[in-house]
């Protein structure tokens, strides 16, 4: 890949849902991008800030119940924008907090619903025992492209699909979506929706390197297949974390 090609980045309200160094995962995109001569232009949007214009990849991080709120009315009333983007072909990578509020609803542990923007077919209800710990899913993303995922959940919620919704891996070891259904996020086009903290790509790069790649399909028109890197140390980081999701996971 040689010309410099650009990337735009709409970070969806990075100063209330941040936990878990959510950020890192935009840290992660940029520096991925960069070593493949990709410039990734990232526009913070905050409440009341119009959504810019061309945004390739849309991310938005997790959160407590309370800074939900703060935004879920804001969010909500993306919803319609943010759905045609997507099936216009922008990517978009929802962790925790911000993947349940790109559902339908969520009923959090007050027992107050939160309204979502209706972009991922499902909804989320707040339970009494919270899902914590190492969680390991087994996805496949591509036909035949089957690769395994690495993080951390801490949720009260437990989302349920829609009949005929795409989850985004079944459990190895952990809770996912709600404990019982042996799945774990949900995907619809390009767009991906997670529990799975960390943050989630440093020892994931294959996914990153999926985001870009799709993020550039929609600028490009075409998917480029990105130049392989060293991931050395993100493998490490990927086997340990498998391995204390698999000694210990899923367990309340
Ligand atoms: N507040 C939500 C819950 O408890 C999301 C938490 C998070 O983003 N880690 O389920």
């Amino acid at each position: 890949m040689t010309a410099l090609q650009e990337i735009t980045v709409g970070h969806l309200y990075p100063s209330y849902l941040n936990i878990y160094a959510d950020r890192g995962n935009i840290a992660v995109l940029a520096a991925r991008a960069a070593w493949r001569g990709v410039e990734l232009d990232v526009r913070t949007i905050g409440p009341n800030e119009p959504t810019p214009p061309g945004v390739d990849l849309f991310y938005v991080g997790g959160g407590q119940d309370r800074e939900q709120a703060l935004i879920a009315p804001d969010l909500a009333s993306r919803g319609p924008a943010l759905a045609e983007a997507i099936a216009g072909g922008a990517t978009a990578l929802a962790v925790c907090g911000g993947y349940q509020l790109l559902g339908r609803f969520y009923r959090d542990r007050g027992g107050e619903e939160l309204p979502g923007a209706g972009v991922f077919p499902l909804h989320t209800v707040a339970g009494e025992r919270r899902m914590i710990g190492d969680v390991l899913l087994e996805c496949e993303l591509e036909p035949g492209a089957r690769q395994t995922l690495a993080g951390f959940e801490n949720h009260a919620g437990r989302t349920i699909l829609a009949a005929g919704a795409e989850p985004l891996g079944r459990v190895v070891a952990g809770f996912g979506n709600d404990s019982e259904s042996g799945y774990e996020g949900c995907r619809v086009d390009r767009a991906i929706g997670t529990y799975l903290h960390g943050p989630l790509l440093p020892r994931n790069p294959w996914l990153a390197d999926w985001l870009l790649a799709q993020a550039l399909a929609h600028r490009t028109g075409e998917a480029p297949l990105l130049d392989p890197l060293p991931d050395d140390l993100e493998a490490d980081a990927h086997a340990v974390a498998a391995a204390r999701a698999r000694s210990r996971g899923g367990r309340f």
